[in-house]
């Protein structure tokens, strides 16, 4: 499932070239994606708008319009948002196209074979009633800028897992189950510890490697995995899953210390791989 680092690198693709391009036509397939509102709606509110920024927070991709409403995308299990030549052919399950107006001829696919991702077109004025979920996110790492203070504050006024409060997204948006492994290892933290428990070098070296991690992660374009279907508006596959040392490694000697075998256990109720040695 694409996190934080898909979704960012997903959004800097479409910002480099959507913006300031118009949408002219509109096709929407299965009315699932658009199950928040209705096929008509979707249809409406993009249909002759002009793209004028992207945001993200968390695992939810913004576009502004000129019209003033806003369109959230997620991509959930499957998603994918591709830019294409409209004369190519689409991919199957491609439930939305949308063919912008001008030079180059462009196409905005929305292709989802779980169909578990979704598309909204909504009036930002009137988020709390049309959008709950995105005001209900905690604090995004990247676009609010975590400090210390702020992740202090979080982890010792409650005594959570650090895996179920990592991937709270109400607490911190954006973190899912590869990050979350790979920043508790980084952190040298075991996914179990209770949060109340950290000291103050250990909050100082999870804040850097929440940062660390996805920074990179956004560098290498993300992970693709070899179950999964996340690529880039291109079409192409992160870097990512190379650097992963835990996730999905169960079994297999740790890259870190070379000295113990990683653990897969079920924490936060999650498949969770962990180092034994290196996380404390
Ligand atoms: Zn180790």
């Amino acid at each position: 499932m694409p996190e934080l680092p898909e979704v960012e690198t997903v959004r800097r693709g479409l910002d480099a070239r959507l913006v300031g391009r118009t949408i002219e036509h509109v096709e929407v397939g299965r009315e699932r994606t658009v199950r928040r509102t209705s096929r008509q709606e979707v249809i409406d509110g993009l249909s002759g708008a002009t793209v004028i920024d992207t945001r993200r927070r968390g695992k939810y991709l913004l576009l502004g319009l000129d019209t003033g409403d806003d369109v959230m995308i997620h991509l959930r299990m499957s998603g994918r948002v591709l830019l294409a030549d409209p004369l190519t052919e689409r991919p199957a399950h491609t439930h939305i196209a949308a063919r912008l107006a001008g030079d180059p001829p462009l196409e905005l696919r929305f292709v989802d074979p779980r169909t578990f991702g979704e598309v909204v077109v909504f009036d930002p004025t009137n988020i709390e009633v049309e959008m709950p979920d995105l005001v209900r996110l905690g604090v995004d790492p990247i676009t609010d800028g975590l400090n210390r203070a702020t992740l202090r504050r979080i982890v010792l006024s409650r005594s959570r897992q650090l895996k179920a409060l990592l991937l709270d997204q109400h607490v911190i948006a954006g973190i899912g189950n590869i990050y979350c492994d790979e920043i508790l290892h980084a952190a040298r933290l075991r996914p179990d510890r209770s949060s109340s428990t950290l000291t103050g070098q250990e909050i100082t070296r999870l804040h850097h490697q929440i940062l660390r991690v996805l920074g990179d992660a956004i560098e290498a374009g993300g992970s693709t995995l070899a179950d999964t279907q996340y690529v880039d508006v291109e079409g192409n596959g992160g870097q990512f899953q190379l650097s992963h040392r835990v996730y999905d490694r169960a079994g297999m000697p740790c890259i870190t210390c070379g000295r113990a075998d990683i653990q897969r256990v079920v924490c936060g109720g999650r498949s969770t791989c962990f180092c034994p040695r290196c996380q404390r």
